[in-house]
């Protein structure tokens, strides 16, 4: 269930969903997703779909860890990444094999202390996790070539915005009900460009720290 066959057969879902980019594939491929699932949802860990880790989150579908990525990498591979949300630590780990340095925020305390060990199980050494409000971003290592938001806020938190470098990308869901609009924004010389991607479906971003 937790077979090489198994993921196969999910990389080929994806790309038949439109998924392009042959190195997030590949890497999806190579990141054993049951690992990062509580053990009674193990055998569904390559289903496209969305499963408990706890606490009332989940660890998002294949599609949209898949599609987010590829969006982040699409014009150029950025070195410094920040994530808004480590939840169960997968999207980390996919993000970790593709960039230089990963640098991870989460709220909730033991979700964060979950992943760090699935990270270090996959023995992935540039990461870098914070429990905190993703919110006001991690500062101490800005500006991010790339962040990505991985829970949807009604409107862009100006801390992630400020914590943009010059040509790099966001992406990053936006909507205060059940469905929001994946967005990617770019930073320009002169300020920001905003593109809407497709309407997907997350956790809020929730305020403060637990
Ligand atoms: N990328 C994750 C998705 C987890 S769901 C994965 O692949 O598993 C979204 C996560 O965002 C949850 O763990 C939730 O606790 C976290 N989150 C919500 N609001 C947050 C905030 N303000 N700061 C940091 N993390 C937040």
């Amino acid at each position: 269930m937790t077979s090489r066959r198994t993921r196969e057969r999910m990389i080929r879902r994806l790309e038949g969903q439109g998924i392009k980019s042959r190195i997030v594939l590949d890497t999806l491929l190579a990141t054993p997703r049951h690992i990062f699932v509580e053990d009674a949802f193990a055998s569904r860990a390559y289903d496209d779909t969305a499963l408990p880790i706890g606490f009332n989150q989940t660890i998002s579908q294949p599609y949209t860890i898949a599609r987010m990525t590829e969006l982040l990498l699409e014009r150029r591979t950025p070195e410094k990444v920040l994530e808004v949300g480590t939840g169960s630590g997968y999207q980390t780990a996919v993000l970790a094999q593709l960039v230089k340095r990963v640098y991870s925020v989460e709220r909730i305390y033991p979700l964060q202390q979950r992943a760090r060990r699935c990270l270090q199980d996959m023995g992935l050494r540039n990461v870098r996790l914070k429990h905190s409000d993703g919110a006001w971003g991690w500062d101490d290592y800005s500006p991010f070539d790339g962040v990505l938001v991985t829970a949807a806020p009604a409107e862009v938190p100006q801390a992630l915005l400020d914590q943009l470098g010059r040509g790099a990308v966001m992406i990053v869901p936006l909507g205060a009900g059940r469905e929001q609009m994946l967005h990617r924004i770019t930073r320009t010389e002169t300020g920001f460009e905003m593109e809407s991607i497709e309407p997907v479906t997350f956790v809020p971003l929730v305020a403060g720290t637990v």
